[in-house]
């Protein structure tokens, strides 16, 4: 291996990790420079809004490696180091310090919560959960006669719920749509998480928007378009995420909702990969192009995008899958459903004692599978998520689900 040749990377995160150690375990024998703007080395982001939340994780248990990792494996990582620009003619990276060049770049730059003007402008305690700093601040708030309203009723908005009530937090919740997490799993399953929420004392408005964001002394006012007033120590938003491509795109690099890669993770500059949050790739399966906000994704991408940096022909066509864990729920769900939509949802078990799968379908295809608290399925689960099943035999809960093949 060329031991003259240079790869960049550009943002610390678990993308990035991974994808350096696979440079290493490939035998890259070249120079590798990661860029962070964060002043944390690469860490795992799911514990917080759960275990480090919750306080349970310490701080130590999120970082991808230990710090002598990068130093034992010649990794230059530079921290609290904004690359400030892409020059893909040039073939350098810019940064306060200066230029670095590069032979192949991974742009792993991650993504950033959306913002919610109207909090901000406000003046009121308001927090987004994305960086250890910020799951600091959010599990500040927490406890016994505290109380926090959380806008947003997806995965991270769900997730702090949760953690709050268990520290015994007052948690209203508000989500503009009638349930929560509705457009990712669909009015069946979404039920099941806003009765879940429902009995563990979240107050659950929904169907409801925001008209303002007040600040009131050191709280805040949130009224909402049915006119009610909600008082909160803290306004925790979680209303989604944007790719932070604007360096790429800057940089002349091809961007839509994301970087745009091919199935290769090759951007449409030389030399130019991109893969984890910010990524928008081809999905040689699913014949379209996806961008996933996962961890798993982040990991496996930037596995794949190092194979090829290292001139390999990878292909990247891994089903989405992603977790989550709420109270004593936890789930898993592999697949996706698509702009297409679904026409049924299988219903498996027992889903008032929460325990039991679920696979979106259209016509005989399972585009989407999920288990709550049925770990012994995981495996079968995401078998058959891209096959086609007999749905009669689906749809018989005493039909083992190696034999729904159709
Ligand atoms: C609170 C929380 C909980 C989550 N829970 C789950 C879960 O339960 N299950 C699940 O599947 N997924 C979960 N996720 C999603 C998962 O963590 C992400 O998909 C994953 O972190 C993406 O990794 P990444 O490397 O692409 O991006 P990131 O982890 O965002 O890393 C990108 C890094 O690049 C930095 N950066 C950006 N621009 C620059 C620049 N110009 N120069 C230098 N550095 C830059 C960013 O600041 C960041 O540090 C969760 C995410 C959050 C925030």
């Amino acid at each position: 291996m060329n031991r003259t040749q240079t790869f960049v990377v550009v943002g610390a995160g678990l993308a990035a990790a991974k994808a350096v150690e696979e440079l290493r375990a490939a035998g890259f024998a070249g120079g590798v420079v990661v860029y962070g703007d964060e002043r944390h080395r690469p860490y795992e982001r799911p514990p917080l809004s759960k275990g480090y939340l919750k306080g349970g994780d310490e701080l130590g248990s999120v970082f991808v490696h230990p710090p002598e990792w990068y130093r034992d494996n010649g990794v230059d990582l530079r921290l609290g180091a904004p690359v400030l620009e892409v020059d893909t003619e040039g073939r350098l990276v810019r940064t306060a310090d200066g230029a670095q060049r590069y032979d192949r770049l991974l742009i792993a730059t991650g993504a950033t919560p959306r913002r919610l003007a109207a909090a901000d402008s406000s003046g009121a305690p308001v927090a987004y959960l994305r960086a250890i700093e910020d799951s600091d601040r959010i599990k500040a708030a927490f406890g016994e006669g505290q109380r926090i309203v959380v806008l947003g009723g997806g995965w991270i908005g769900l997730e702090v719920a949760a953690a709050a009530r268990e520290a015994g937090t007052e948690v209203t919740v508000v989500e503009v749509l009638e349930l929560p997490l509705l457009r990712v799993l669909g009015p069946e399953v979404a039920r099941v998480f806003a009765g879940l929420h429902r009995e563990r004392g979240v107050d659950l408005r929904t169907g409801t928007r925001v008209a303002s964001v007040e600040r009131d002394g050191d709280r805040a006012a949130v009224r909402l378009d049915d006119g009610s007033v909600l008082a909160a120590d803290l306004v925790v938003v979680g209303v989604g995420v944007r790719p932070n491509s604007d360096l790429a795109e800057a940089g002349g690099i091809g961007v839509d909702n994301g970087v745009v890669v091919d199935e290769f993770l090759r951007a449409s500059r030389p030399d130019v990969f991109a893969a984890g949050d910010v990524a928008n790739a081809y999905h040689p399966v699913l014949g379209r192009r996806l961008r996933v906000e996962h961890w798993d994704n982040a990991i496996e991408q930037g596995r794949v995008a190092a194979r090829n940096m290292l001139g390999g022909e990878l292909g990247y066509d891994r089903l989405p899958y992603f977790f989550t864990d709420q109270y004593d729920l936890g789930m898993e769900y592999v697949g996706g459903v698509g702009p297409e939509g679904y026409d049924e949802v299988v219903l498996r078990g027992d889903t008032e004692g929460r325990v039991f799968t679920a696979f979106w379908l259209r016509g005989r295809r399972v585009l989407a599978g999920m288990h709550a608290n049925d770990w012994d399925a995981a495996d079968r689960v995401r078998a058959i998520v891209g096959t086609e099943v007999d749905q009669s035999r689906l749809r018989d809960g005493s039909v083992p689900l190696e034999d729904v093949a159709g």
